[in-house]
């Protein structure tokens, strides 16, 4: 049997976008992926400090929505259902197959902490890096461990800070998120958004 080609797009996804969206589908054309997860961070031990982030089961929900009829495109659950901080390190170790190549796919800005992730020396050896190249991102220099593709993407200016704000404010998230991601966050009320 052919070997797998799993992709991963690993984030908070507080709203899933049309960037992340773009992201995963430019990698799994390009790298001829035979799927690409979109897995949604547990606890993004980086991240929660700074802020309440949505519910993980209400992330989740957003992410379902965001891939449904997106071809080879899907929502993982691998990471809330380990529970605790969301380390990178164990997702790849607990996917990891002998007849798999697993391909991490990350952005620029996330590509630039690389080096303070947990057990980051022990990632090279369990995927190809795939960094997400925008028009005007400075690539960051990464372990010279990792097998690296560079694929460049266009850019879309959009993220999911932004787009709280945006709906914070009574600003439309459309078009920069996907009908049926909308649908949940007026269903959940997420964001401060009121249900109209
Ligand atoms: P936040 O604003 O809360 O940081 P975000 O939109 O940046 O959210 P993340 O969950 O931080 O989303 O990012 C998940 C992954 O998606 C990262 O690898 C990041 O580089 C990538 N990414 C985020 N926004 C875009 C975009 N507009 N185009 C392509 N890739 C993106
Ligand atoms: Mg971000």
């Amino acid at each position: 049997m052919a070997r797998q080609r799993l992709g991963l797009l690993g984030g908070t996804f507080d709203p899933p976008h049309v960037g992340h969206l773009a992201a995963a589908t430019e990698a799994r054309a390009a790298l001829d992926l035979d799927r690409v997860l979109l897995v949604v961070a547990n606890d993004p031990w980086q991240k929660t400090a700074e802020r309440e982030l949505s519910a993980a089961a209400d992330r989740l929900a957003m992410t379902e929505a965001a891939c449904r009829g997106i071809e080879g495109i899907e929502p993982c659950a691998i990471e809330i259902e380990r529970g605790g901080p969301s380390y990178t390190i164990d997702t790849l170790r607990r996917l990891s197959a002998p007849d798999l190549d697993l391909f991490l796919i990350l952005g620029v800005d996330a590509a630039a902490g690389l080096p303070t992730w947990e057990r980051h020396d022990e990632l090279p050896g369990l995927a190809t890096l795939v960094i997400v190249e925008r028009a005007g991102d400075v690539p960051p220099a990464v372990d010279p461990a990792w097998n690296v593709v560079h694929l460049p993407l266009n850019r879309l200016d959009v993220s999911s800070s932004d787009l709280r704000r945006r709906v914070a404010a009574g600003r439309p998230l459309r078009p920069y998120v996907p009908e049926a991601v909308i649908a949940v966050v007026e269903e959940r009320s997420l964001y401060g958004s009121a249900r109209s």
